[in-house]
Order: C-alpha cells, then sequence, then structure tokens
C-alpha cells in the first residue's frame, strides 16, 4: 500500500497540471459588483450554484456571493427586508475574502487550499479573472491517478 501512495504522490506532484482542470471564464456564472442583490439572486437560482464570483467592470475578480450572504444582508431587526434585493447592490454583500491561485500553480497547492473550499477562483497576476477550478476536479484527478496502478 505505502508503495502505490508514494508512486501516487510522485505522479501527482510531478505531472498533474491544474491548467488542464480550469473550467474557462467564459463557462464560469458570474455577477458583477454593480449588479443589483435581486440579479445575483436570479443566477444563483437558475444555476444552482450556492456560490459564484463576482467581477468588477474589468473582468477582474472582487469577491464572491452566495445565496447565504444574500439572505444576511436582507435580514432586518425582526424580518426580512425584501427592498434591499433592489437597493442593494451586490458590492454591498460580497465577501472579498476569496480562495484564489495563479494558473501555473502547483497541484500540491490547489489540492491544500481545495480542502476547505469547494472551488478556487484562477485569477493572473493583475487579478484578471481566469476561471474556477474545483475541489471536483482535483479530485476527480487524484482517483484517475489513483485507479491506473
Ligand atoms: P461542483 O464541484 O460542480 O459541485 O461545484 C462546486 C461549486 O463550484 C459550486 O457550488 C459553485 O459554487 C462552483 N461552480 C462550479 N461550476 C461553476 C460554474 N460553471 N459557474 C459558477 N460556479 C461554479
Amino acid at each position: 500500500m505505502i508503495p502505490l501512495l508514494n508512486a501516487l504522490k510522485d505522479r501527482l506532484l510531478s505531472d498533474a497540471d491544474i491548467k488542464t482542470l480550469i473550467i474557462p471564464a467564459d463557462k464560469v456564472a458570474h455577477v458583477q459588483v454593480g449588479n443589483p442583490l435581486e440579479h445575483a439572486l436570479l443566477v444563483l437560482i437558475k444555476s444552482g450554484y450556492t456560490a459564484i464570483p463576482v467581477l468588477d467592470e474589468s473582468f477582474r475578480l472582487s469577491g464572491l456571493i452566495s445565496k447565504s450572504l444574500i439572505l444576511d444582508s436582507l435580514l432586518g431587526v425582526e424580518n426580512f427586508e425584501m427592498d434591499r434585493l433592489a437597493e442593494q447592490s451586490v458590492r454591498d454583500a460580497m465577501n472579498e475574502d476569496v480562495p484564489r491561485i495563479l494558473p501555473d500553480a502547483t497541484f500540491s497547492k490547489a489540492l491544500s487550499l481545495s480542502i476547505n473550499h469547494p472551488f478556487l477562483c484562477v485569477v493572473d497576476q493583475h487579478r484578471s479573472f481566469i476561471g474556477i477550478l474545483t475541489r471536483r476536479s482535483i479530485l476527480g484527478l487524484i482517483s484517475k491517478y489513483l485507479h491506473q496502478h
């Protein structure tokens, strides 16, 4: 068992290229910082995703928005203030602390980050959005390598 695990580790660390796993930006559901919360909620519900990236006008990564962040920002003292869906923008509710990675990062780095995040945003050094890397695709690659032996 140990030699098998060592072989898997060596192969993953030497061959695995995260670029092949990236879902490109044009296939990623996203919203813009200035969109009303209502629009973000519609995109989240229609896409079925829990959270999606938020981009600025220049297609740079600004944050993440999720259904739970939107619900939090609608919460008044005793009830939900639904007017805020139209009044507030994504900027007011988004989380700016986004798990991100460069496209040439190592597989090991992507694996470590994905332990705590269902997906990572891939950006270049200017914060331009390239796509996302999901924990599913990382686990899929590990499974593929494991079953090749
Ligand atoms: P999955 O591994 O497909 O379950 O995706 C995990 C998470 O990654 C989803 O809940 C979304 O938050 C995000 N995600 C995956 N694919 C997309 C996509 N095409 N557009 C936007 N977000 C995505």
